[in-house]
């Protein structure tokens, strides 16, 4: 494990070191808040104003980061936290519940100069997931974590905990609430997807390329609304929900997330940039447009490669999304 450990230290020096010589300059900051039935006729003014304002907030912490000759990774988890802490998205504080009336979150961060990547599953304590994958990533010799164990892991390493309670907000309870009627009407007996789409939406990603070069990418979510017996989905899977490398591109998934892990969504679009050089916007409009679409799931994806070129793609009516670059000015975007 020392070794290992060591390996990883000596490695995480020396690739900045290499790759600062590849220096682009082209700092860029990609984010998305989930996608889904987002439409306009169903928005207040204050709830639009309310979902740009966070989104802008979001990108502007992450930059003032890369602006400051920070990492992607440092700005990936930071932005994210933002996100995390408003009860606006299906992410740490407004995070959807389960059947059983709890939140478990997802979350995972991938390093793309090192491939170090780190991730938790079902987490009902923890304030904010993403710094919790992160601490996986970097103070364990593990990738994943579940559970009471990944709580107690977070606790270790001195993360905030807080009372399962933070995370109970009314919105997401009355959308619980609505599919358990809806679900008693019809004796479904496993309605998770499509009809509470608008109360699902609102995961968190964000794909960053810094100074120096290097990509970094990370997801939270609360999951799906009514998600039952342990269910996690894409978006804490490295390859489904996440993924960056140096050599393809960043990426960050939102939507149904079975589908997402069936289709490996994110490494399958870093794969078509690196093996057949398609760009990112090809590459992703491949697979979710294509293969998503034909497998009947629906979401979007943000992705990022290493000259700062970048799409927001999705198959369904919206996706909450931002980007800033090296000029500095933010763009939120919401509807198709
Ligand atoms: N992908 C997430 C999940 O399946 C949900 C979402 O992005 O809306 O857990």
């Amino acid at each position: 494990m020392r070794t290992t450990g060591l390996a990883a230290v000596t490695l995480a020096l020396l690739i900045p070191m290499t790759s600062a010589h590849a220096q682009t300059g082209k700092i860029t900051l990609v984010i998305h808040g989930g996608a889904g039935t987002i439409l306009k006729q169903n928005m207040t003014e204050e709830m639009e104003a309310a979902y740009r304002q966070i989104l802008t907030e979001a990108l502007n912490t992450g930059y003032a980061i890369l602006e400051k000759n920070g990492t992607s990774l440092d700005a990936v988890e930071a932005t994210i936290r933002v996100m995390e802490d408003s009860p606006l998205f299906n992410a740490g504080r407004g995070a959807v519940f389960t059947h059983d009336g709890r939140n478990e979150l997802d979350a995972s961060i991938m390093n793309g100069a090192t491939k170090a990547a780190g991730a938790v599953g079902s987490v009902t304590i923890v304030k904010n997931p993403i710094s919790a994958a992160r601490a996986v990533m970097e103070k364990s010799p593990h990738v994943m974590m579940t559970g009471r164990g990944a709580e107690l892991f977070a606790t270790s390493v001195g993360l905030e905990i807080v009372d399962p309670s933070y995370f109970w907000t009314e919105r997401r309870w009355k959308a619980l609430q609505d599919i358990l009627v809806s679900e008693r009407q019809t004796s479904a007996t496993w309605d998770i997807t499509k009809s509470e789409d608008e109360s699902r939406f609102g995961t968190v990603g964000a794909v960053a390329l810094d100074i120096h070069g290097n990509l970094a990418a990370a997801t939270s979510t609360g999951g799906m609304t009514n998600k039952r017996f342990g269910r996690v989905g894409d978006s804490p899977i490295i390859g489904a929900g996440t993924w960056a490398d140096n050599e393809s591109c960043a990426v960050s998934a939102t939507g149904d997330g079975e589908y997402f892990i069936r289709l490996a969504v994110a490494r399958d679009i870093a794969a078509l940039v690196e093996y057949k050089s398609l760009s990112v916007s090809k590459a992703a409009e491949e697979v979710i447009h294509r293969k998503l679409t034909a497998l009947g799931g629906e979401g979007g994806v943000i992705v990022l490669d290493r000259k700062g070129n970048y799409t927001m793609t999705f198959n369904s009516a919206g996706m909450y999304r931002g980007a800033i670059t090296a000029a500095g000015k933010a763009t939120v975007e919401i509807y198709k």
